[in-house]
């Protein structure tokens, strides 16, 4: 099963000025439809790219493609033009389909990964976005409220199996405004996850310079860092990174006291300017006694995503004369990195002593020191 995407860019785009079809117009460096194009061409999960532009045009676009965009012409209506697209791709009907608008410059990794994983139970998946301005209905006798609450706008990319959209197109007998559109004839299971700003539609000129703002101003980077020390008492191992480790002892605490968790914890937790983790779980409160110390980690990452923050990348430094940390190093960057949802290459893992000096000298104990850096575009205004 492959995963495989059709960008359309058939539109003349004569409401967005200029001279040039507004796909072919620049948002910063690149023109508009690179945007999506280089997003999906970069995105580990997506095979192949379709990208639709108007029959004869192709030598505009095809400087600014990779060898994996195959071009193909548009028809006179969005569903021919998506079909075209299909028809390029060669897909098999349990292969997984993007479809995307060109004029849709903000899409992100992370947009696609979550539209793709959402077909494990569903049939289809949008970004949709919920209504905040009062919603009215123009009829003979003047305006009629509709309630807003039912209502929300879709974006794309849409995602569907290949046989199911293919089936739903071929079967729409008038033109559909969006390809979800077909699929709810077929009564379709649709997920839709939070749509985004980002993913407006750049439709006239003032839209350029909106859509200029949030795709160009640079992430907000924060760093933090966090340190935690438990004493060693009876025991027969001990858990860092969520890893037990064999010892003649165990970490004291009123948790699973986790200390190299903890510390990372706080570093995530510092860069967001969140507080600490007492704050947070506070050792009085009886709920977090014996508690996972995955708890709080993936807690202060939510918290971190709550305010605009991604975890970009963390390294954690382990002080102790014993347990011997290098065997179990890689185990415990994997569960960290499994936990953060991040690669094994951001997550760094380190260990020294103190050469016998101090609580740690005296193997009384371990510490943890650890380093986050986060970005994002920060709390929204
Ligand atoms: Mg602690």
């Amino acid at each position: 099963m492959k995963t495989s995407a059709v960008i359309v860019a058939g539109g003349k785009g004569l409401r967005a000025g200029g001279s040039l079809p507004k796909q072919l117009q620049d948002i910063g460096t690149k023109k508009l439809f690179q945007h999506s194009v280089d997003i999906f061409s970069s995105h580990p999960g997506i095979s192949s790219i379709a990208l639709v532009v108007p029959d004869g045009s192709e030598h505009l676009y095809t400087p600014y493609i990779g060898s994996n965009v195959i071009i193909a012409p548009a028809g006179n209506t969005r569903s021919l033009s998506v079909r075209s697209g299909l028809n390029a791709l060669n897909l098999q009907s349990n292969d997984i389909v993007l479809v995307h608008d060109a004029a849709r410059p903000g899409v992100t990794p992370d947009i696609i990964t979550d539209l793709i994983a959402a077909l494990d139970d569903h049939d289809a998946s949008a970004p949709a976005l919920s209504m905040i301005d009062a919603v009215k209905r123009k009829t003979d006798k003047g305006l009629e409220t509709v309630d807003r609450t039912r209502l929300v706008r879709v974006q794309t990319p849409q995602a569907f199996r290949y046989g199911l959209i293919q089936k739903a197109l071929s079967e729409s007998s008038e033109d559909v405004v969006d390809d979800l559109q077909a699929v709810e004839r077929l009564a379709g299971k649709v997920h839709l996850i939070e749509g985004s700003a980002r993913l407006n539609k750049v439709t006239h000129p003032e839209d350029f310079s909106n859509m200029s703002k949030l795709l160009l101003t640079p992430d907000i980077v924060r760093v933090g860092n966090g340190f935690d020390v438990h004493a060693f008492g009876p025991g027969d191992h001990v858990t860092l990174c969520g890893i037990d480790i064999p010892h003649d002892q165990a970490l004291a605490g009123h948790s699973d006291a986790d200390v190299a968790w903890h510390a990372l914890t706080d570093a995530i937790l510092g860069a967001a300017a969140l507080g600490d983790i007492g704050d947070h779980f506070p050792p009085s409160d009886p709920q977090w006694k014996g508690a996972a110390s995955s708890v709080f980690l993936k807690h202060a990452q939510q918290l971190a995503s709550e305010q605009g923050y991604k975890v970009q990348s963390c390294d954690l430094t382990l002080i102790c004369e014993a347990p011997k940390v290098k065997p179990h190093r890689e185990a415990m960057r994997a569960s960290t990195a499994a936990l953060l949802e991040l690669e094994l290459s951001q997550v760094s893992l380190k260990a020294t002593t103190t050469e016998g000096l101090g609580f740690t000298g005296r193997r009384e104990g371990i510490a943890a020191q650890a380093c986050a850096v986060l970005s994002g575009p920060g709390p929204a205004a």
